[in-house]
């Protein structure tokens, strides 16, 4: 198993990652990628990557934090993905129009930065879309990124086939757990498996099982099984299907 996406950068796991880490390897988790949400973050991925040797990660702005990008970003960010051979991805990236913490214009525009960025590097992008679907489609249909990944996938099956036609992915985390979940389970079941990856998003978004809790790469084996019910086929098989995926995606190959 391959947790594509949590923030063990958080403050959440400042206290007892090396713990947090045991427990997931305990749990059958292999690897785990970190994923940054500044370019503060982005640093603190890297740094976590670089002590942990089954943990790489990514470097990117996260539309909540688009109003704080600055000119020079984008170059910044090339240097560290020159900087650490664990950066696998550019993201998180993306469209949040639930919060707003940054006005609608300027995230677009930077999502369409970091989106280009990373064709140009040509590293796979992670990314974040709430409530902003439409704007989504309209970019990544201009810019044509090599490969992505829709992260923390709610969408209904409709608004997002476009996204699987075009041979991208998407993953998911324990909110598919959750009873009200409907419309994110059937969109499992559209899904090809071979389009399907699995995480926690931790420190937030518990696994129904540990709501309420905080939640940590070792639940990622909820989605799993999730997904393996979902599909009527065995536990090992999603595991061996998701696992090549995200190894294929993030260029993980042993
Ligand atoms: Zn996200
Ligand atoms: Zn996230």
């Amino acid at each position: 198993m391959i947790d594509t996406h949590c923030h063990l950068a958080d403050i959440k796991f400042e206290k007892d990652l090396p713990a947090v880490i045991a427990r997931a390897k305990e749990a059958g988790v292999e690897r785990m990628i970190t994923i940054a949400d500044s370019m503060d973050e982005a640093e603190a991925c890297i740094a976590i990557a670089d002590t942990f040797a089954d943990v790489f990660c990514t470097v990117g702005v996260h539309p909540h934090n688009a109003k704080d990008w600055k000119p020079g970003d984008a170059e910044r960010l090339k240097e560290m993905v020159m900087q650490s051979k664990k950066v696998r991805a550019i993201g998180e990236i993306g469209l949040d129009y639930h919060y707003n913490h940054s006005p609608k214009s300027v995230q677009r525009g930077v999502f369409l930065e970091e989106l280009t960025l990373s064709r140009e590097i040509g590293l796979p992008a992670v990314v974040h879309c709430r409530e902003a679907i439409k704007d989504i489609e309209t970019i990544v249909r201009e810019v044509e990124p090599l490969q992505m990944v829709l992260h923390c996938c709610t969408e209904k099956w409709e608004d997002i086939a476009w996204l699987i036609e075009l041979g991208h992915s998407l993953s998911f985390t324990g909110i598919a757990t959750y009873p009200d979940a409907k419309v994110i389970r059937r969109t499992i079941e559209q899904t090809p498996l071979t389009q399907i990856m699995i995480e926690t998003d931790s420190p937030y978004l518990a696994p129904a099982v540990h709501r309420g809790k905080r939640n940590e790469p070792a639940f990622v084996a909820e989605v799993l099984r999730l997904v393996a019910k979902l599909k009527g086929v065995s536990v090992e098989e999603v595991e061996e299907v998701t696992t090549r995926n995200a190894v294929e995606f993030f260029g993980l190959m042993r």
